[in-house]
């Protein structure tokens, strides 16, 4: 078998060279018997790999880090973070390495890591290892989210390892090749602060600064505005899952990227029915991360990340949490501004009708809708019918059809636009059930429904015939979801 020409990879280790301090160098576990599940060929062109490359045998291991090449350093990289609001010093990558930084085609700095490739010094108790189905559940949630226009990391491949991982049940083992701008979490900062150095503080901020937030240098106070701008970045895509019905289910301080991209589909959901109160993973007993409850919690998450940059924000520390306090009071404001452009793009209305306008008649929707228990995209995709003159598609999704009519009439009155409504609200998001059926056929080795649920999702907002199924909600056989955190 002749293989294609191995391409001259250019790893670049900015972050293991400025932050030596959070880089761990490490090794990739073998993998007995590699096999590659999924690849987006798209996002390996970006990055400037050839598709055809990643498939042979050198390939795959580099999506394994079990073949890189010459001078390669991976690292596991240190974190400390707030899991379900309880303090933990000392986190970090248990069961993942970053191999390196590559530049993709339009120039960007985008890191390569793994997920499940094997034990380091921060995996405690655990092993190190994933499971095909929870790689492959990150990997069609993150395409989804990414063809929704949400910010998040990527999943450029899964491998089956030929390993098997002992859960509940033996599993199929897998490595997941991700792809994010950075893996600069609100936890890192806090790993740094929590060593009182504050020269490492400093390089971790600027080195934020570089990579996410370059205008920030430029700023009269660079570190106010690193601290701004990822507040800003953070509520707008807070108001981007809200908007969309998207549950993270576990926005631990470690799992709030300084980027403002979603990261770690762990124990993630969409929502079916519209429910502030909705939450899927069996660990959130409380209800700390429900669906309405993400905006409140991500400021949470902000407030412990400006309270890390307190030495660099003033001399003194009664100045500092002033300015910590003012920037983070920016922080309603924004993600209320992002959260009713959205919910305007959603009801199709223009500039000209008034923000408290269409704050009014969303709070007024969503409350019919939580009443009685519409489901969230079917709802918005059918409104899309409803600008065009045919309303009974998504009015038969609410009993009361009374509150649906009146709605509806203050909605028509203000002219809304199906085109925009269209390219706003999407026919096809990875909905709980499909994304079970298609791991579970995938555990048992075949991948095709996940491809065709990938071939919908993927094409969100363009409705096509023969993908019907993917419309609709859950039987009612499907019952209550539950969700598994790191597995
Ligand atoms: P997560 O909630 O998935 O973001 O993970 C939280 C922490 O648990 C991180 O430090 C992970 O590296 C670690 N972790 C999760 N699963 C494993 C595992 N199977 N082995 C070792 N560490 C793990
Ligand atoms: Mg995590």
């Amino acid at each position: 078998m002749t293989s294609a020409p191995a391409p001259t990879l250019a790893l670049s280790h900015r972050f293991a060279q400025d932050l030596p301090e959070l880089a761990l160098p490490w090794q990739a576990r073998e993998t007995p018997d590699p096999r590659l599940l999924v690849l987006d060929e798209r996002l390996a062109a970006d990055l400037g790999l050839d598709p055809d490359w990643l498939r042979t045998p050198d390939g795959v291991g580099l999506l394994t880090g079990t073949r890189l090449p010459d001078g390669a350093t991976p690292v596991a990289q240190a974190y400390s973070g707030h899991q379900f609001g309880g303090w933990s010093p000392r986190l970090g990558d248990g069961r993942a390495l970053l191999l390196g930084e590559l530049q993709d085609t339009s120039g960007r700095l985008r890191d390569l890591h793994l997920k499940g490739s094997g034990r380091t010094p921060f995996s405690r108790g655990g092993d190190g290892l994933a499971a095909v189905g929870p790689m492959l559940r990150e990997h069609v949630v993150s395409q989804a989210m990414h063809a929704l226009g949400i910010p998040t990391t990527r999943s450029l491949a899964v491998v089956a390892t030929g390993d098997v991982v002992h859960r509940e049940t033996v599993l199929p083992g897998a490595v997941l090749a991700r792809v994010a701008s950075s893996h600069l979490r609100v936890g890192s900062f806090q790993y740094a602060a929590a060593t009182g150095d504050t020269d490492l503080l400093r390089r971790l901020a600027d080195h934020a600064i570089a990579r996410h937030h370059p205008a920030a240098a430029d700023a009269g106070h660079p570190h106010l505005a690193l601290l701004e701008s990822v507040i800003a970045a953070q509520a707008a895509l807070v108001a981007q899952w809200m908007l969309v019905g998207f549950v993270h289910g576990v926005m631990n301080t470690d799992n709030t990227t300084i980027s403002g991209e979603t990261i770690d589909y762990g124990p993630c959901a969409f929502v079916d029915a519209f429910d502030p109160a909705a939450v899927f993973s069996s660990i959130d007993t409380d209800g700390r991360y429900a669906f309405g409850q993400q905006p409140v919690v991500l400021e949470w998450n902000l407030a412990r990340f400006a309270e890390t940059l307190l030495p660099l924000l003033a001399d003194e520390q009664e100045a500092a949490v002033a300015v910590a306090v003012d920037a983070l009071g920016r922080f309603r404001p924004l993600y209320s501004a992002a959260w009713t452009a959205g919910m305007r793009a959603k009801l199709g209305l223009t500039d000209d009708v008034a923000g408290e306008t269409v704050s009014d008649l969303s709070g007024d929707l969503l409350r019919l809708m939580a009443d009685h228990h519409v489901d969230h995209t079917s709802f918005f995709r059918r409104l899309g019918r409803a600008a065009r003159g045919d309303a009974e598609p998504a009015r038969s999704l609410v009993l009361d059809l009374a509150g649906f009519d009146a709605w509806a009439d203050r909605w028509r009155a203000l002219g809304p636009d199906a085109v925009v409504m269209d390219r706003t609200n999407p026919a096809y998001v990875p909905r709980n059930h499909l994304v079970e059926e298609a791991l579970d056929a995938a555990t048992d080795g075949d991948l095709d429904p996940l491809e065709r649920l990938l071939e919908a999702v993927t094409t969100p907002f363009d409705e096509r015939p023969g993908l019907e199924r993917f419309l609709e909600p859950a039987p009612a056989s499907f019952g209550a979801y539950r969700t598994f955190c790191g597995t």
